[in-house]
């Protein structure tokens, strides 16, 4: 029989995972009878500081499906997400929120899909942004714009984790042990054959977001960065640009002071440009600056997480005792 993993980040999730897990096992249970499939639920503990760690404890306990992974602190939910797919032991493997905005009830559909040979990877993606900020949506569209048109790769926008993918995928995407990591530019650039299924948003089941906006801002640096090298380009684009203008600008100072002399000394027009050149050369070295510290992270090879305790320790812990 094949198994589907199912990985599932949590951070500061207690009220949210009973209500997933209750959900869940109406669709296991029915999958598991009509498509004749076996699930693994790898709920990863991305630090939390509530009682998430101890409904997985629970969970894991009270049903064999369940397995947890627990980390000594918040590593972030693209470290939990390498963390869970590392430990997947399915035939397919998909991640998803624990919040119920990814719908549990397109599963059958994406395994009969991958079931059918025909693509490696059945993803799911947000037909709107309904339900979302202003401001927010506003933020995301220029950022799908901006990468789009910076990065090779293509990232899709709406496109959410919830992705079941093939063990050749998994495995392509584990290749992959960068530490600044950012799924929906890696699920891209790995490649395989992906179809897209839509779905309408739906709001949380329980708890808030743990996505603020400054979060989401530096996690759309990591994407750009990450899969493109354009900005580090635009210092010589605009040193062109800037020599170009500057030429023109001396031409027509020199050429005016001949003819009509300099009767009064020209600060404002040089504090200008004063101002936009060191702007200008500010603003590159920060680029420059971006790149260089991601490539020093990189470079020190730290672990990407670190457990703290897993649902196997636990019941070897147990199984220990007389
Ligand atoms: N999450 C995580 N670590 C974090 C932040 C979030 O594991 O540092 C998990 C969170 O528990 C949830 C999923 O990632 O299961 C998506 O987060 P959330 O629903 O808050 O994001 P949103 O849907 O608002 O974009
Ligand atoms: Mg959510």
């Amino acid at each position: 029989m094949e198994t589907i993993s199912i990985i599932i980040p949590c951070y500061n999730e207690e009220e949210a995972i009973p209500v997933y897990y209750e959900t869940m096992v109406r669709q296991m249970d029915e999958m598991e009878e009509q498509q004749k499939v076996q699930f693994e639920l790898i709920f990863v503990d991305d630090g939390s500081k509530d009682h998430s760690l101890f409904e997985m404890r629970r969970l894991a306990q009270k049903d064999m499906r369940c397995r947890y992974l627990s980390f000594s602190r918040n590593f972030g939910k693209e470290a939990a997400m390498y963390a869970g797919l590392q430990a997947a032991k399915g035939d397919y493997v998909t991640v998803m929120d624990v919040d119920l905005q990814d719908p549990p009830s397109l599963l059958p559909k994406m395994y009969a899909m991958l079931q059918s040979g025909t693509c490696d990877c059945v993803a799911a993606r947000r037909s709107s942004r309904e339900g979302e900020g202003k401001i927010k949506s506003f933020l995301s569209n220029a950022f799908y714009g901006v990468i789009n048109r910076l990065s090779r790769t293509e990232i899709v926008s709406g496109a959410r984790d919830y992705r079941l993918m093939s063990r050749k995928m998994v495995d392509a995407v584990l290749e992959m042990s960068e530490y600044n990591r950012f799924s929906k530019g890696i699920f891209g650039w790995v490649g395989f054959h992906t179809e897209w299924l839509e779905f309408e948003h739906e709001d949380r089941c329980a708890g808030t977001s743990k996505w603020p906006l400054r979060k989401l801002l530096a996690y759309s640096v990591d994407g750009i960065t990450g899969f493109s090298v354009a900005p580090l380009s635009l210092a010589s684009v605009m040193g062109v640009l800037f020599f170009l203008i500057s030429m023109i600008l001396i031409v027509f100072i020199i050429g005016r002071t001949l003819l009509f002399g300099d009767p009064v000394a020209g600060w404002p027009s040089m504090a200008c440009i004063l101002f936009l050149v060191s702007g200008v050369q500010l603003f590159c070295t920060g680029i420059v600056g971006i790149y260089l510290s991601k490539t020093y992270l990189e470079t020190k090879h730290r672990p990407i997480y670190l457990l703290k305790e897993t649902s196997e320790e636990t019941v070897k812990m147990h199984s220990v005792q007389p």
